[in-house]
């Protein structure tokens, strides 16, 4: 038989690569972003009160009033936005199924979506399947910024989509409110509409704060935001996200939602439902992660390695430019073969592959695993 590909440059994702090597060769896992400690206890609880209270038929179709409620309530208290919460919000199979819903509900064959790179991988794919065409805008080492001159350029009448990604990954950088406003101007008056993967929004360091769309009427009201559970309670294998946007961008949304995979497992949003109240969980996360971050940072400083700045996000770029002259996808293969830590090489995030020497390690870990990182990372 002969298949012809829908997406023929397209292999396994990097991230399921270079997990699986950590583990045949028993390394330590900085690759793949997921924390290695549990979720909250009492999260747990209410997922197998409400499994066993028998809560286990479909959910509405845009997700549980009372866990949309939540998010509503939440969005208002941080961002000063107010939501529709039965019309603006739908809760989704993690962010990744967010972002493919909305790609695929908007874009039609030859609309542009201009991307950031080094970025997420599944943008570009997804854009592909829809008949979409890419234009990327290339972001470079160390410090990845954006050149907003340069920037819209990109952008034309057949631009459908912008995608953006604060804070990012992979580079841990975060957009300042200049940036966030150029784009508020440059779309104004446009029919562009912003994808915005805002899945580390709580993630942010050294003071700084989260630049979402949703702070920004002018350019909420032609953006989609795509948010996960995962990130935020530590549970990213529960494929939780949710989705946020006007009204008449979330019906065309829910359009596709509908036949995508049309409602949520219904006892974790129950569970989600309850635990989003609890406002001190999320409030506390910027400093729970900073504390890993810099105790990373400190380790990084005993090493051959060189860290980037990185503001948000679990992860950490380091340059190894003072270790190895090898390509980053090779270097990294070193790495778990011959160091035992598993890292992921940042060229894949780009479609030209551009190589600064650089990878990213996910520093989501316990201090336990961390020291033993720190251990192996010494002696390189
Ligand atoms: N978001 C995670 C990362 O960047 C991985 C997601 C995935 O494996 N698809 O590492």
């Amino acid at each position: 038989m002969n298949v012809s590909s829908k997406l023929p440059e397209v292999g396994t994702t990097i991230f399921s690569i270079m997990s699986s090597l950590a583990q045949d060769h028993k390394a330590i896992n900085l690759s793949q972003g997921f924390p290695n400690f549990d979720c909250p206890e009492e999260l747990k609880e209410r997922l197998s009160f409400y499994m066993n209270k028998g809560y286990n038929q479909y959910a509405p179709m845009g997700g549980l009033p009372q866990l949309t409620q939540g998010i509503a309530k939440k969005t208002a208290n941080i961002y000063g936005m107010s939501l529709q919460y039965d019309k603006e919000i739908t809760i989704t199979v993690g962010a990744t199924q967010a972002i493919f819903t909305a790609i695929m509900a908007f874009i039609k064959p030859d609309d542009e979506v201009v991307i950031i790179e080094p970025a997420f991988d599944c943008y570009r794919p997804t854009i592909q399947l829809a008949g979409g065409f890419v234009k990327a805008y290339e972001l470079e080492a160390p410090h990845y910024k954006i050149d907003w001159e340069r920037f819209a350029k990109l952008l034309s009448p057949k631009t459908k989509m912008v995608i953006i990604n604060t804070p990012n990954n992979p580079t841990g950088t975060i957009w300042s409110e200049d940036d966030i406003k150029t784009l508020e101007k440059l779309t104004d008056g446009t029919n562009i509409i912003v994808l915005s993967d805002e899945v580390y929004e709580h993630l942010v360091y050294d003071q700084q704060v989260h630049q979402s769309v949703l702070k920004y009427p002018n350019l909420q009201k032609r953006s989609i935001v795509t948010n996960s559970f995962g990130k935020t309670y530590h549970c990213t294998g529960w494929r939780a996200g949710y989705c946020i946007a006007p009204e008449m961008l979330m019906k065309e949304f829910r359009k596709v939602h509908q036949y995508n995979t049309f409602s949520v497992f219904t006892p974790l949003q129950y569970a989600l439902a309850d635990f989003i109240q609890k406002k001190s969980f999320y409030l506390d996360l910027p400093d729970f992660y900073q504390k890993k971050r810099d105790y990373f940072l400190t380790i990084l400083a005993q090493t051959r390695f060189k860290a980037l700045p990185c503001q948000g996000t679990y992860f950490q770029l380091v340059d190894y430019s003072a270790i190895s002259d090898l390509p980053d996808t090779e270097y990294v293969k070193k790495l778990v073969v011959e160091n035992g830590i598993a890292a992921i090489p940042v060229s894949g995030f780009y479609k030209n592959k551009n190589d600064y020497k650089v990878i990213r390690f996910c520093f989501a870990k316990t201090k336990e695993t961390l020291d033993k990182a720190a251990f192996l990372l010494k002696k390189i």
